[in-house]
């Protein structure tokens, strides 16, 4: 009896076991990201309100990117200030608003084309003066010149380059050269040259936090495609593409 009682005890023991829920990780209801690895802290609160509104033009193959930084930028920022539009070229039926926003005079694209300006050329943003809608194309450089090749729009309107010598906070993908800058690095540099300085620290501290946090567990520290190929550390050889652009950025 004994016996049989230790035996169901064990039994009964195993059956509790077996009953538990499976084991969920419970997702942050702003980021989507596990709780334990969850960067909202870092979050401006409440959410900044820039005059500028951001307008991402995102290539389809960004949003199965596990870690990207549009995302970030929209919760950061005030519903309606960072819009993200998903396509390979625009405008498309189904882009409420954006024919608008690329006729707009007031709208400017992020683009280092040849014909592309400094940003620090362009007029400041005041309450007195009308705010720009600051585009980005989100991808990666390929992609971005594709969606510009295939977007007539982008052509005629006033094109801008960032003028910086900050190296990517963004270490945990790839960047293509040393000056190359995720989307929200872009829009928190743009609007910190525009607008007000602090854009750039509040903006960027959730990266920061999700860098750390990847490099803490393991993540390895990438260093720019450029800085590779110089130092031959490169593997893949170079995109025809690629290869031009960093010519181009030489010259
Ligand atoms: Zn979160």
């Amino acid at each position: 009896m004994d016996v049989n009682c230790s035996n169901f005890k064990t039994y009964k023991h195993r059956l509790l076991l077996v009953a538990e829920p499976p084991f969920m990780r419970s997702l942050c209801s702003k980021c989507r990201r596990p709780e334990s690895v969850c960067w909202c802290t870092c979050l401006p609160s409440p959410p900044l309100t820039p005059m500028c509104r951001i307008v991402i033009l995102q290539h389809p193959a960004e949003e199965k990117r596990c870690l990207r930084t549009a995302p970030m930028l929209q919760i950061a920022l005030e519903d309606g200030k960072c819009i993200i539009y998903k396509g390979k070229k625009f405008p498309q039926q189904r882009h409420a608003g954006l024919q608008q926003i690329l006729e707009d005079s007031n709208s400017i694209l992020l683009y280092p084309s040849k014909d592309s300006v400094d940003l620090d050329e362009m007029p400041k943003v005041t309450a007195e003066t009308t705010p720009y809608n600051l585009i980005l194309i989100d991808g990666t450089w390929p992609q971005a010149k594709g969606i510009y090749n295939s977007t007539p729009a982008l052509h005629t309107m006033k094109q801008v380059k960032l003028v910086h010598n900050t190296k990517s906070e963004y270490v945990i993908r790839t960047q293509p050269t040393d000056g190359c800058l995720s989307t929200l690095e872009t829009a928190a540099e743009a609007l910190a040259v525009l607008e007000d300085e602090n854009y750039r620290d509040l903006l960027k501290r959730p990266l920061k936090a999700l860098c750390e946090f990847q490099i803490h567990h393991g993540a390895v520290v990438h260093d720019s495609k450029e800085f590779r190929i110089k130092n031959n550390t490169y593997p893949k050889r170079l995109g025809k593409r690629l290869n031009r652009f960093l010519r181009d950025l030489e010259s």
